[in-house]
């Protein structure tokens, strides 16, 4: 088996294997969400089972004047209702 790469969570930056992670890329004119972890770029970490790694005041060290928008990305791919949600579907 190959090592399993880790990487950071940018919000609350716990280390933890690439595969629990969601990918995010931040580009000229915002971001966008890579669940497939592939797309060329700056890539960077969210806990995608913690929704207070999705609040844009813990993203907005990272992300910026996009953290906003990334907040809301993220909570609506991810269901932020009451922070209940477990899992991204594989892949
Ligand atoms: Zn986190």
């Amino acid at each position: 088996m190959r090592r399993t790469p880790i990487r950071m969570c940018v919000a609350c930056r716990k280390r933890r294997p690439k595969g629990e992670l969601l990918r995010f890329l931040l580009t000229a004119d915002g971001f966008r969400i890579d669940p497939t972890g592939k797309l060329p770029g700056r890539g960077a970490y969210v806990c995608p089972d913690r929704p207070e790694c999705w609040q844009e005041k813990k993203l907005r060290r990272f992300a910026g004047s996009r953290a906003r928008a990334l907040a809301e990305a993220l909570a609506a791919l991810l269901g932020g209702r009451d922070g209940q949600n477990t899992h991204l579907p594989a892949g």
